[in-house]
C-alpha cells in the first residue's frame, strides 16, 4: 500500500497526458504560451475567480503575491503557527515579519481569534492556510478584519476545490496561493503553481513580477524573479483538472469510512468532520494520540504507511529559531508531538482502506 501515489494518476491517465505532453513538445513552444493560458483560464473558472496566473510553484505564488501587495520590510504578515513552512518562507522573502498564531485544537488550522488579538498597526496581510484540505473560515475572518487595510491571502495550497457554502477556495480571500506539487491533490509532474483573485491589477502585477517584472519584452518596470508555469505541467494540469472533483469525492468518502470506523478507538483523537462536507477535500487525513510514535511503529510493521506532517513546528526549525527564542505556541506543538497521517488518496482500494481500519484498532489495542 502507498501512502500516496503519484503514479496512480499517471496510470489512469496515461493516454490523454501522453498525448497532452507529445503536443506540447511538438509546438516547438514551452514557456508562456497556449497551454499556459488554458490551464489559466479552466483553473479561474473552477475556483471561480476573475484571473489566475500560473507560477514555478506554490511558495513563488505565495511571494508574489505579497510583493505584488509591496508588501517588505517593517511590514507584519499574521501566519498560522502550524503550517507547512513555505507559508513563513513567503513572508520572510519580502523581508516582512512573520507574526505566527496558535491552531485551533478543533480544526488545527489557525485560530481566528488569536489572528485577530495579533493584529497591530503594521499588519499588512494574514495568510490563512487550509491546512490538511479543510477550509479555514475565511467569512469569519473577513469580519474580523472589516474596515482594517489588511488583506487575506489564502495559502490554498492544500485545498483544490474545497468551499465555504459554494464559494471555493482561491475565491475567498483577496487573493490565493495554489501549488501544484506532485502529492497535492491536484499536482503536475514537477513543480507547478497557481495565483487565483478577482483583483486585475494584482493579476498583471503579479504576471509580471513573475516574469522578471516585465510586462512587454525587454521592458522592466522593477525588480522581478522567473518564477513562471512552464508548458508541459499546464498541459497535464489541464487534464488532471477534468477528474479532480471525482479524486476529491473519493477523498471524501474514505475520510468519512475512517471517522465511521475509528471513531470508538480509546486515545485516538480523529480530525473533525464539518457539517457541511464540501469544507474539506482532505489533502490529509490526520489523527492524535498520545501513543503516535508507537502506532506509527505498529503500522509499520503491519504494511501501513504513515507520515508525520509535521514532526518540529517551524518556530523550533533553524531558519526560524533565533527570531522566535522564547515564543511558545502550545497547540501547534502538541499537533506536532501527537499528529499522524494516515493514508489518503483516490489510489486506495477499498481493501486497502479496510487495511488501514483494522491496523489502527489492531495496534492500539
Ligand atoms: C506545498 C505547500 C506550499 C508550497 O508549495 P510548493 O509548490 O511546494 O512550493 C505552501 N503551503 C502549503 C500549506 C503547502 O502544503
Amino acid at each position: 500500500m502507498d501512502f500516496l501515489s503519484v503514479r496512480y494518476t499517471y496510470d489512469v491517465l496515461r493516454e490523454p497526458i501522453d498525448r497532452a505532453v507529445a503536443e506540447t513538445l511538438d509546438s516547438g513552444w514551452y514557456l508562456r504560451g497556449d497551454r499556459t493560458v488554458t490551464f489559466e483560464r479552466d483553473f479561474a473558472a473552477y475556483c471561480g475567480t476573475r484571473f489566475a496566473v500560473g507560477s514555478s510553484n506554490g511558495l513563488d505564488a505565495l511571494y508574489a503575491i505579497l510583493a505584488a501587495y509591496r508588501i517588505g520590510p517593517g511590514d507584519e504578515v499574521i501566519v498560522p503557527a502550524h503550517t507547512f513552512i513555505a507559508t513563513w518562507l513567503a513572508v520572510s522573502r519580502t523581508g516582512a515579519t512573520p507574526v505566527p498564531v496558535d491552531a485551533d485544537p478543533a480544526t488545527m488550522n489557525m485560530d481566528l481569534g488569536k489572528a485577530a488579538a495579533s493584529i497591530t498597526g503594521r499588519t499588512r496581510a494574514i495568510i490563512p492556510v487550509h491546512l490538511y484540505g479543510t477550509v479555514t473560515d475565511v467569512v469569519a475572518l473577513r469580519r474580523a478584519v472589516a474596515g482594517r487595510d489588511i488583506r487575506i491571502v489564502e495559502d490554498a495550497a492544500q485545498a483544490h476545490g474545497a468551499a465555504i457554502d459554494g464559494v471555493r477556495a482561491g475565491a475567498l480571500g483577496d487573493a490565493a496561493a495554489f501549488s501544484f506539487y506532485p502529492g497535492k491533490n491536484l499536482g503536475a509532474f514537477g513543480d507547478a503553481g497557481a495565483v487565483t483573485t478577482d483583483d486585475g491589477e494584482l493579476a498583471t502585477r503579479v504576471r509580471d513580477l513573475s516574469n522578471y517584472g516585465s510586462p512587454e519584452k525587454y521592458v522592466h518596470d522593477y525588480v522581478g524573479v522567473n518564477a513562471r508555469m512552464d508548458e508541459i505541467q499546464a498541459a497535464v494540469l489541464s487534464v488532471k483538472l477534468a477528474v479532480l472533483d471525482e479524486w476529491t469525492r473519493r477523498r471524501q468518502e474514505i475520510a468519512r469510512t475512517y471517522d465511521a470506523e475509528l471513531k470508538d478507538c480509546a486515545g485516538l483523537t480523529l480530525p473533525e468532520l464539518e457539517d457541511d462536507p464540501a469544507r474539506q477535500v482532505w489533502h490529509l487525513y490526520v489523527v492524535r494520540t498520545a501513543e503516535r510514535d508507537r502506532l506509527a511503529a505498529r503500522l509499520e510493521e503491519l504494511g501501513v504507511p504513515t507520515i508525520i506532517h509535521y514532526p518540529v513546528p517551524i518556530h523550533r526549525q533553524g531558519a526560524y529559531r533565533a527570531l522566535f527564542p522564547d515564543s511558545s505556541f502550545p497547540v501547534a506543538e502538541a499537533i506536532s508531538e501527537t499528529c499522524l497521517s494516515l493514508p489518503i488518496g483516490p489510489h486506495l482500494t477499498n481493501e486497502e482502506v479496510g487495511r488501514v481500519i483494522d491496523g489502527v484498532r489492531a495496534a492500539l489495542r
